[in-house]
């Protein structure tokens, strides 16, 4: 089992700027939409970031450099899908994922389901396997001051492919033998 972290923010582009806001996949209604080069989806970022953290494979900068005009306004979904197909071939299966917005507008509560279904989608993994929450913070800090959104992600991968196994039965074969080798000694 690995365990990942992932952790994302961006501030809002000005209303003038007429960006939508996406948040795991879903245009949510609001004033202004997030800053960024792709979409800005906080959320989906975060997740990234998740699994590639569980597979010690760097983050989403890395993978998908800000500085590539292919990665210009795309969907992040899209970029989900290929961390996921990365852990597949990695031999790793995603086993779940939970999350946080923390955003103080607008209220997110009638999008979460439709956010779980995209990004269960995204990574070909079950709705009951994505958790999707959201807070505020009181009106602390830059989230609260509404100048931006936050996201964090947790996931938990499972070493699913054969080479695991073999590891496994290598392991517990070399206690054996020694158990063996003492009881020949004790006769
Ligand atoms: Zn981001």
């Amino acid at each position: 089992m690995r365990i990942g972290l992932g952790i994302d923010a961006h501030a809002f582009a000005p209303a003038d700027a007429r960006r939508h806001l996406v948040l795991g996949g879903v245009q949510v209604p609001y004033e202004r939409g997030l800053a960024g080069h792709s979409d800005a989806d906080v959320l989906t970022h975060a997740i990234a970031d998740a699994v590639l953290g569980a597979l010690r494979a760097g983050d989403i900068g890395k993978h998908f450099p800000d500085t590539d005009p292919v990665y210009k306004d795309v969907v992040s979904l899209t970029l989900l899908r290929q961390v996921g197909e990365l852990a597949q071939a990695q031999g790793f299966t995603v086993k779940d994922v939970d999350s946080v917005i923390i955003a103080q507008e607008p209220k997110l509560a009638p999008y979460r389901e439709e956010m779980r279904a995209n990004l269960a989608a995204a990574l070909g993994i079950s709705v009951e396997q994505v958790g999707v929450k959201a807070t505020t913070t009181e009106w602390l800090g830059f989230e609260g001051r509404r100048e931006g959104i936050s996201a964090h992600a947790v996931a938990l991968l499972e070493k699913t492919e054969q080479t695991g196994g073999r590891e496994l039965r290598g392991a517990i074969s070399t206690p054996e033998v020694a158990l063996v080798e003492r009881s020949e000694q004790a006769g």
